[in-house]
């Protein structure tokens, strides 16, 4: 208790405005609650972003991402073509004189965009982040573009493809999204063998580690910031630790060819996972792990529950890492704010600011913040969803609902007597940028 006492008051300290709540907090707002939320919406607009995690990419950008929609995904509610905030979001970004995305309307988007990507150059992707008061973006693709300024794009760099040098028939038979899935990442592994001059897969196990070493390194020189983990697509979060002899043996079998058994797939996998994190830990890279639920049609909400990295998290080994868990866990949000617990594991929103309304993240941001504030980012996960909805679109709703949830999250807190609304706002200092931009190294 001492402890939990001592981290409280740091927090006061750290925290407190010149008029402290009188009382206990209560457990519903006082009538004051829509004023409070303007007046801290106000000012929450002039914060500058940080954005965590995004696709900012031109629609026809095969480096987008490694992960590709399976042809008969379900759209959730407010994706599909028919919400009308793209519309809001086309005609505060640029003027789009209509108010639908009929084919021949959408064209005007369209051309306009093509037009910006003819032109060149980084101006146009700096322009959409500055009407949006974005100040700094994690830009996670398979390469960076040359269309985005590296003053402002920060790239995070793949590794799943580490995860599958063998023969993947079995893999690619099991379903119609591993069917894409597969595919992407090992086009992703040949392009990292490329870039490390080799033709194949390195003779042995210890070539292989060599090899999958060298490509973080390198990647790191080049610019990558962060590596990214979205094996919660293709198996279980839950990694084991296994011999290394035994991971010698299954690599010496099926280098060369043949499919290994899923239970020697998945044992080499544990291992290489391991060398990943290691590595992680030595370049001083932070690691991102998709943590919520997944696109597709088989995407198991089991598999990819964040809890079953807790071992890997809680693991003395890796406590030099530092571990992000993409788009908050969500559907696990609350069980997923526990693991953020341990002092190098932070989380951000990214996701969940376009899946659910911002009356849904408002309760969510409320939950976080009153647990553990200094581990909450803002992430957009912008991303193209067609030709005329863009990656710049989807910025603004983020942008939008995250300024707007957490104002509400904040509005509701001050008027229930948690904490003045000065310490609010740099509640939310810490978590539309603050927090990022420390975890980076990037604090002015
Ligand atoms: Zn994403």
């Amino acid at each position: 208790m001492k402890r939990l006492f001592h981290l409280g008051t740091a927090l006061f300290l750290t925290l407190a405005g010149p008029a402290m709540a009188q009382a206990q907090a209560r457990p519903l707002p006082g009538r004051d609650v829509e004023k409070i939320y303007e007046r801290l919406l106000k000012q929450i607009a002039r914060i500058p972003i940080y954005d965590n995690h995004s696709h900012a990419t031109f629609p026809d950008d095969s480096d987008m991402d490694a992960m590709a929609s399976p042809p008969e995904e379900s759209t959730v509610m407010r994706l599909r073509d028919s919400n009308p905030e793209f519309v809001a979001a086309a005609k505060a970004l640029f003027g789009y004189p209509h108010e639908d995305f009929k084919p021949e309307h959408a064209k005007w988007l369209v051309d306009r965009k093509k037009a910006a990507e003819a032109a060149g150059g980084t101006a146009y992707w700096d322009s959409i982040l500055d009407k949006m008061n974005i100040e700094t973006c994690l830009a996670n693709r398979v390469a960076l573009a040359p269309y985005l300024d590296p003053q402002r794009f920060h790239w995070v760099f793949f590794v799943d493809s580490f995860l599958f040098p063998f023969d993947n028939h079995n893999l690619v038979a099991k379903n119609g999204d591993m069917a894409t899935y597969i595919p992407l990442q090992e086009r992703v592994l040949e392009r990292y063998m490329k870039q490390e001059n080799l033709n194949g897969p390195p003779a042995d196990l210890a070539s292989y580690e060599a090899f999958v070493r060298q490509t973080l390194v390198d990647n790191q020189k080049r610019g990558g910031v962060a590596m990214k983990f979205e094996a919660a697509y293709f198996r279980t979060l839950y990694f084991r630790d296994p011999l290394r002899e035994k991971t010698e043996a299954i690599y010496a079998q099926f280098r060369a060819g043949g499919a290994p058994s899923e239970e020697d797939y998945r044992t080499f996998q544990d291992y290489i996972f391991r060398v990943l994190i290691d590595q992680a830990g030595k370049l001083k890279l932070p690691v991102h792990f998709h943590s919520a639920v997944g696109i597709g049609d088989y995407f198991s909400l089991r598999n990819g529950n964040p809890l079953n990295l807790e071992n890997v998290l809680r693991d003395p080994r890796y406590s030099n890492v530092k571990f992000i868990l993409i788009h908050g866990g969500y559907p696990y949000t609350l069980d997923m704010i526990w693991l953020t617990a341990a002092k190098n594991v932070y989380t951000d929103s990214s996701l969940m600011g376009y899946y659910v309304y911002p009356s849904e993240l408002k309760n969510i941001l409320k939950q976080w913040i009153s647990l553990y504030p200094e581990k909450i980012m803002f992430g957009s996960d912008a991303f193209p969803f067609n030709d005329a909805v863009g990656a710049e679109e989807t910025f603004w709703l983020a942008a939008r609902s995250a300024r707007t949830a957490v104002a509400a999250a904040l509005a509701e807190l001050v008027a229930e007597g948690a904490f003045t609304e000065v310490q609010a706002l740099g509640l939310a200092r810490l978590y539309l940028h603050d927090n990022a931009a420390k975890l980076y190294g990037e604090m002015k």
